[in-house]
C-alpha cells in the first residue's frame, strides 16, 4: 500500500471512529475547518495537558496564561501583521486553481529530493552489505547533480522570498517548468500578496475604525501581557509565559487534512531572557522541545531540526522541528529567537515603558525573546499517523490499532463483563466505578469479547479489563495489553495500580 493510501484510511479511520469530522458535513463541509469527536477531543486535550504540563509544572519560571483572541488592532500594526503578514498566492489560469507558490517550489524540491532518494536506495540494493551511503552521496554524479539543482532553486527562491521580490518567485515557477497538478499546464498569472489575517467588525464605533482581527497567533497576547505577569508574578528574567489558544488564518492552499486549517490551535511559550544571552537559551530550548516530542516514542528518525536560511529581520535563529507525516518532513514546530522585536513594538506603538529592571546588573532593557510556538492540531496528526497500523495476526485476521503511547490515549480502560449476567455487570461496574475518577473508562457488554477488543484496539485502547465467571470465585480478572495482546490474570485490587503507573502523565514527563 502506498503512504498515500495509508493516509487515506487513516483519514478515514479518524472519521469512524469518533476522533475528527468534516467541519458542517451536513451542509457538505467547510474547507479546511475540521471538527473533533468524542475520541479526538480526549486526545487533544491529552496532548495539551502534556505540553501545559511540562512547561508549568516542571519550570518553577514558566507561568501560563489565557488571553483573548480579539484584541486592540493596533497590536496587530506593531506586531507587522497588519503590512507583512502576506503568503504569496499564484493562480492557475486553466484549472482556475489558486496556490501558494512558495510551496509549489517547495514541492519541486521535494520531488528533487525524492529522485536523489530513490538513487540512494538503488545504490544500496547493488552494493548490498558495502554500501556507504555518505560516500555514495558525495561522489555519485547523478545525486550531485539533482543536489545542485535543488540547492539552486532553494537559494533562489530564499533570495525572492526575502527581498520580496514577487516577479522573481514567479520566473523560478516559470524556469523549473512546474505544472498545475490539476490542469497540467504552466499557465500562471502574477505573483501577488494575500493578507492571511481574518477581520471583523466591533459593534458600531462612531469616529473609530471598529476592523478587528482574529489572532493569528496567540504570541501576541504574552507580549501585551509582559509586565502584567511579570509584576504581579515577581517574575525574574529568565522566565517564560506558556499559552494554549485558537488561531486563525485565512490560508490560500487548504489541504492535507487537519495540517493546515483555517481555525486551529497553538501553544506557544515566549521565554524573556537578558540581551546577549539569547542564543544560549536558544540552544537549551531547541534540545528540551526535541526531548518533549522524543519522549511520546514516535521514533527520533521521524524528526529532524531545519535551521532557516530567510530569517526575519528582527529574528537572530530560526529553526523548525519536522516530523515525517505521511506526505513528508513538514514543520510541526517553530523555535525562533526574536530579540526584543515584539516588546520594543508595544513600546513605540502603546507608548508605554516596556521594560524589566535587572537587579543582577542594576539596569533596565527590554527583554529578548524566545520562542517555541507548536500547532496542537498537527501534533495530533503526527501522533495519529504515527499510532496508525494495520496489523495481520497470526491467526490470519487483521485489525487496525492506534497504538498511542497510554498517556495520550482517549480510553484508558474498557471494562468489558464476559457476557451480560448480572452477577458479572455488577462487579464490572464496581471496577468500573473505582477506576473512572481517575481514568477515562468504556463500559462496553455487548459483541463479542473479541469484536469488542479490536474495537477498543481502532481507538487505541492500552488496557482491556475482562470479567469473568471465574473472577467472582478468585478475584481476578484478565487484562488485556493494547499492543502485545497479551493476556494476564490480575488481582482487582491491584487494577487501579497497574493502569496509573502505564498511562500516567508523569511517565511522559519524566523523559523530557
Ligand atoms: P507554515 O510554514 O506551515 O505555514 P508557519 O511557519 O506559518 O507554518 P508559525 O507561524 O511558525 O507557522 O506557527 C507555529 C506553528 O503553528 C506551526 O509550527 C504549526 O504547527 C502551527 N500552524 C501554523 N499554521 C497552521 C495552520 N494553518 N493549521 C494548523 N497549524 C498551523
Amino acid at each position: 500500500m502506498t503512504q498515500e493510501e495509508i493516509f487515506k484510511n487513516l483519514i478515514s479511520h479518524t472519521k469512524e471512529y469518533g476522533f475528527i469530522f468534516p467541519s458542517s458535513e451536513i451542509y457538505d463541509g467547510l474547507s479546511a475547518v475540521y471538527d473533533y469527536g468524542q475520541m479526538g477531543s480526549e486526545l487533544k486535550n491529552n496532548i495539551k495537558k502534556y505540553w501545559w504540563d511540562s512547561m508549568v509544572k516542571l519550570n518553577e519560571n514558566i507561568v501560563g496564561i489565557d488571553s483573548c483572541i480579539f484584541m486592540h488592532p493596533k497590536i496587530w500594526k506593531a506586531s507587522g501583521h497588519v503590512d507583512a503578514f502576506n503568503d504569496p498566492l499564484i493562480d492557475n489560469k486553466d484549472s482556475k486553481k489558486r496556490y501558494r507558490a512558495d510551496v509549489l517550489i517547495e514541492d519541486y524540491i521535494a520531488k528533487i529530493e525524492a529522485k536523489i532518494d530513490k538513487e540512494v536506495a538503488k545504490g544500496r540494493k547493488r552494493f548490498g552489505d558495502s554500501f556507504d551511503e555518505a560516500q555514495f552521496r558525495a561522489t555519485n554524479p547523478n545525486v550531485l547533480r539533482e543536489e545542485k539543482k535543488a540547492e539552486e532553486v532553494r537559494q533562489r527562491m530564499a533570495k525572492a522570498l526575502n527581498d520580496n521580490d514577487l516577479a522573481g518567485l514567479r520566473q523560478i515557477i516559470i524556469d523549473c517548468e512546474i505544472v498545475d497538478p490539476i490542469s497540467g499546464t504552466r499557465n500562471w498569472t502574477d505573483v501577488r500578496q494575500f493578507n492571511l489575517m481574518f477581520s471583523t467588525q466591533l459593534g458600531n464605533i462612531s469616529g473609530e475604525d471598529g476592523t478587528l482581527y482574529l489572532r493569528p497567533e496567540t504570541a501576541q497576547g504574552i507580549f501585551v501581557n509582559f509586565l502584567n505577569v511579570q509584576k504581579s508574578g515577581r517574575m525574574k528574567i529568565p522566565f517564560g509565559i506558556a499559552q494554549i489558544g485558537k488561531a486563525f488564518r485565512n490560508e490560500i492552499v487548504a489541504r492535507q487534512f487537519i495540517f493546515r486549517m483555517r481555525e486551529f490551535e497553538q501553544m506557544e511559550m515566549q521565554f524573556f531572557v537578558r540581551p546577549g544571552q539569547e542564543l544560549e537559551w536558544f540552544r537549551h530550548w531547541k534540545q528540551k522541545r526535541l526531548s518533549w516530542h522524543l519522549a511520546i516514542g514516535m521514533g527520533e528518525e521521524n524528526y529532524r531540526f531545519h535551521d532557516h536560511e530567510k530569517l526575519a529581520h528582527y529574528a537572530n535563529a530560526a529553526t523548525d522541528i519536522e516530523f515525517n507525516f505521511p506526505f513528508g518532513f513538514k514543520e510541526l514546530e517553530g523555535i525562533h529567537s526574536r530579540t526584543d522585536f515584539d516588546l520594543g513594538r508595544h513600546q513605540e506603538f502603546s507608548g508605554r515603558k516596556i521594560q524589566y529592571f535587572d537587579p543582577e546588573t542594576n539596569a533596565s532593557y527590554v527583554p529578548y525573546v524566545i520562542e517555541t510556538s507548536i500547532g496542537v492540531d498537527r501534533t495530533v496528526l503526527a501522533v495519529l499517523s504515527a499510532a496508525y497500523r494495520q496489523e495481520k495476526l497470526d491467526n490470519g485476521e487483521e485489525r487496525v490499532v492506534m497504538r498511542f503511547h497510554p498517556a495520550l490515549s482517549p480510553v484508558k480502560v474498557a471494562v468489558l463483563p464476559l457476557v451480560k449476567k448480572e452477577e458479572l455487570t455488577n462487579l464490572a461496574q464496581s471496577i468500573m466505578n473505582d477506576l473512572k475518577y481517575d481514568f477515562n473508562c468504556q463500559y462496553e457488554e455487548k459483541d463479542t469479547i473479541g469484536r469488542r477488543y479490536r474495537r477498543q484496539d481502532a481507538i487505541g485502547t492500552p488496557f482491556c479489563v475482562t470479567i469473568d465467571f471465574d473472577s467472582l470465585t478468585d478475584g481476578r480478572v484478565t487484562l488485556r495489553d493494547r499492543d502485545t495482546m497479551a493476556q494476564e490474570r490480575v488481582p482487582v485490587s491491584e487494577l487501579h495500580s497497574i493502569v496509573e503507573k502505564k498511562v500516567s502523565m508523569k511517565s511522559l514527563l519524566e523523559k523530557i
